[in-house]
């Protein structure tokens, strides 16, 4: 019998570093994570100290490592998912970085988005990048560090200064310094990249000044790709085999892998993404379109991505602003103790309002008030609300797309409430599924890891480990359906235009 092997995931999210190991089932074998420092040195600002992500991911490495009992000769692989967007620059000679990376939050770049939208250039960086001209892309926060010091500059020419996003950061220091590279999905979220042709865009270096000498080298999300230097593992060196940014993992993770299937991560907000084949779909609505990922030299495949800002924060408003209930949880059963909303609607736009409508100056909402209005009432409204949301995107995704959708895989907090994978199901009118692995953001890195080296050598095997825990049939009559919808409409149109 040949001994068991596992593959390690790092995730490295945006307020912890997170390790999970797992056997060749796909099962979590052990983990360990811990927070790390959010420095908020102005308004507006987000920064991460690189150095301490690092510290903190090898820390967590080694305690997941003990926590399971194995020794690293018996990781076959790692696997690498990670906050996106995060802009991290560093000296190529001492590998330290240069100043705090900027975080995907960070919108200090605003202004200069604004004078490239200005200048008419939007709709030609859409085409080429899939993105839109946003401060949360990297592109804009990497160009802002280069024109704080004359110096950097001249060192960025010399080629002396490299960029990366997190994985590419992570990768830089597992191999001490001997590969600069990022993933496909990881360029993809970048703005700098031309995910059609494939390559770093030369029209938007040269607007942004940024020189080609910094990017690193982009690479497919499952294939060997380095190992890791001797001195990380006790002079043993591990294969570093997949990659991914966080949202396309999970839609790995969610075994998403074929045109028509979707995801959506009910967290703080939430994302959508929606697998369309080898096509990357240009939306006409505000959506992203990005690279889900590359298999070893397979053809590129895409998704389109839908960001809702207030989904979980909803609920997280009616315990911290409203003051109505103590957690989370009790919302499941508020929500079944009334019959109905019985027209209460909550229009959750607390920070401007996402896809697929994107208006920043829509504001939050509550109507449908009668005296018979209590907080179950409140609690129902707001998660019908995350349901409402997310079938607003889906649709505009399905039209663009012109795939219907067949089922919807759902992860993330909020998809433990019962009722609301229901009135997902009943609003969308297919089967809202659950899986048995709820981290499916570091399932995805693994798999992605474990197809490169083997372990899950096909697209059947990587599939077989997604395992369903629970269907939730749709049942709620066509007719019904379409009325809620309506008067969610209306509701919605009174925040747009507040
Ligand atoms: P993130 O990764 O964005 O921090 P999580 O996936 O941990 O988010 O989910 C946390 C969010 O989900 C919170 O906003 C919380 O209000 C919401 N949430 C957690 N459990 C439930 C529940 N049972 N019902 C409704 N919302 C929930």
């Amino acid at each position: 019998m040949t001994k068991q092997q596992y593959i390690l995931a790092i995730d490295q999210g945006t307020t912890s570093s997170r390790v999970m190991i797992f056997d060749e089932n796909g099962d979590v074998h052990s983990h360990a994570g811990a927070e790390f420092t959010q420095h908020y040195p102005k308004p507006g600002w987000v920064e991460h100290d690189a150095e301490e992500i690092w510290q903190v991911t090898r820390k967590v490495m080694d305690e997941a490592l003990e926590a399971g009992q194995l020794q690293p000769t018996q990781i076959a692989a790692i696997g690498i998912t990670n906050q996106r967007e995060t802009v991290v620059v560093w000296d190529r000679k001492t590998g330290a970085p240069i100043g705090r990376a900027i975080v995907w939050q960070d919108r200090r770049t605003a202004s200069l988005c604004q004078e490239l939208c200005e200048e008419g250039l939007e709709p030609d960086w859409q085409q080429w990048t899939g993105l839109l001209i946003d401060p949360y892309f990297s592109a804009t926060k990497v160009a802002w560090l280069l024109q704080q010091d004359v110096n950097l500059r001249a060192s960025t020419k010399a080629g002396e200064i490299a960029f990366g996003t997190i994985d590419s950061w992570l990768i830089w220091k597992l191999t001490c310094g001997k590969k600069h590279v990022t993933d496909i999905t990881n360029a993809s979220r970048t703005l700098l990249y031309n995910i059609r042709e494939c390559r770093w865009e030369p029209r938007i270096l040269q607007r942004l000044d940024i020189p080609e000498a910094i990017l690193p080298e982009v690479v497919s999300s499952s294939a060997i790709i380095a190992e890791t230097d001797p001195s990380i593992f006790n002079g043993h060196s591990v294969p570093i085999a997949g990659i991914a940014g966080d949202q396309q993992a999970a839609l790995f993770g969610q075994a998403c892998t074929t045109k028509g299937l979707a995801k959506n991560t009910y967290g703080t907000g939430s994302f959508v993404l929606f697998h369309t084949g080898t096509e990357a779909v240009h939306s006409q609505q505000r959506m992203l379109t990005t690279i889900a990922w590359q298999i070893g030299k397979e053809p590129v495949e895409y998704a389109l991505e839908g960001a809702i800002f207030i989904t979980g924060a909803a609920i997280q408003w009616l315990r911290d602003g409203l003051g109505i209930i103590q957690n989370a949880t009790e919302t499941e059963a508020l929500a079944r103790s009334v019959d109905s909303n019985d027209g209460v609607y909550f229009v959750p736009a607390l920070t401007g309002i996402g896809a697929p409508h994107w208006n920043p100056d829509a504001r939050g909402l509550i109507c449908g008030l009668t005296r018979g209005t209590h907080r179950a009432h409140l609690a129902r409204a707001a998660l019908e609300s995350i349901a409402y949301q997310t079938a607003d995107v889906m649709d505009a995704m399905c039209k663009e797309a012109g795939i219907e959708l067949t089922e919807l895989r759902a992860d993330g907090g909020a998809s433990r409430n019962n009722f609301l994978m229901q009135f997902q199901a009943d609003i969308l009118n297919v089967p809202v599924d659950v899986p048995v692995i709820h981290e499916t953001t570091a399932l995805g890195a693994a798999l992605l890891a474990g197809r490169a080296v083997g372990i899950w050598p096909n697209r059947e095997t990587l599939a077989a480990r997604w395992k369903l825990a629970h269907r939730y049939a749709p049942s709620l009559r066509a007719d019904k359906r379409q009325q809620l919808r309506k008067n969610w409409n209306r509701a919605l149109q009174l925040a747009l235009s507040p």
